[in-house]
């Protein structure tokens, strides 16, 4: 049997028989692929604990006929401080979540694949009030790496840039279907727009062109945090078409802590 060398990041496991996995990959030279891990499950296995969900690892792989499959696997990095926190590791589950939804297989992304390192190291020693902001700048640049960025400086219809006045109060909107703002006059293209105040379309529009997620911190509330990771979220699940589950347990699990986002634009969004 051929076999190949791949760095990979492990973005999910699920069980196959009896004692394998199917493991799904992110590789830096191939791009994202399934493979087995045989015999994982048993307690003397060699790939035993190397390859958990998140672990950044080397990997020795065999081409198979259906599914290629592992024969070696040396970890790189663990990503210990991801795991070890239920909020951590939900957030890296967001993270392992939108990369398997936003690439296709074999597909090779550089630039992806060392954000992803990037954002699980910062998630690894962020504190936990961090990690959003962490996984909304990933999420971003996901999105621009594949295309389809935000438009949130002016409105997607007709080019209207947002009002410089902080504090407006006109009515503007953000479309997941046009994939950016609507400004008053336009809003009525898309009756699912959700409704957001300028000065938050302002800090959207920010949080895309900062470089790193430390500088955007400052600038954002937690209730504006929450607000913008929703409609990153509407953003990315319209060009998906598709749910994404991870935002759920997310929410479940930060609930009896805060309330992120003021509520208002989960109502109208949906
Ligand atoms: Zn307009």
């Amino acid at each position: 049997m051929p076999v190949y060398k791949a760095e990979a990041i492990v973005l999910r496991q699920q069980a196959l028989g009896e004692a394998d996995r199917i493991v799904t990959l992110f590789t830096r030279e191939y791009g994202k692929l399934r493979a087995a891990a045989k015999g994982i499950r048993r307690p003397a296995s060699r790939l035993a604990g190397r390859l958990e969900p998140f672990t950044h690892a080397r990997l020795l792989l065999a081409r198979g006929r259906t599914l290629d499959v592992i024969a070696q696997a040396e970890i790189v990095e663990a990503f210990a401080g991801v795991r070890a926190d239920l909020i951590r590791s939900a957030y890296a589950a967001y993270v392992a979540e939108l990369v398997d939804r936003g690439l296709a297989d074999r597909d090779p992304h550089q630039e992806v694949f060392a954000l992803t390192l990037d954002v699980l190291e910062t998630l690894g020693r962020s504190r936990e009030d961090d990690a959003d902001i962490a996984v909304l700048h990933f999420a971003l640049r996901l999105a621009g790496c594949l295309g389809y960025q935000p438009e949130t400086a002016m409105c997607v219809e007709c080019g209207r840039r947002l009002p410089r006045v902080r504090g407006a109060a006109e009515a503007w909107a953000f479309s997941p279907a046009r994939g950016g703002a609507l400004c008053p006059a336009c809003r009525r293209e898309d009756a699912e727009a959700v409704p957001v105040p300028p000065g938050l379309l302002a800090t959207f529009d920010h949080l895309i062109r900062t470089p790193g997620p430390e500088s955007s911190r400052l600038r954002m509330t937690p209730v504006q945090r929450g607000d913008l990771a929703r409609l990153v979220q509407l953003h990315l699940e319209h060009r998906w078409e598709a749910r994404l589950r991870a935002p759920l347990v997310i929410k479940r699990l930060r609930e009896p802590l805060e309330s992120p986002g003021t509520g208002d634009l989960t109502a109208t969004a949906k």
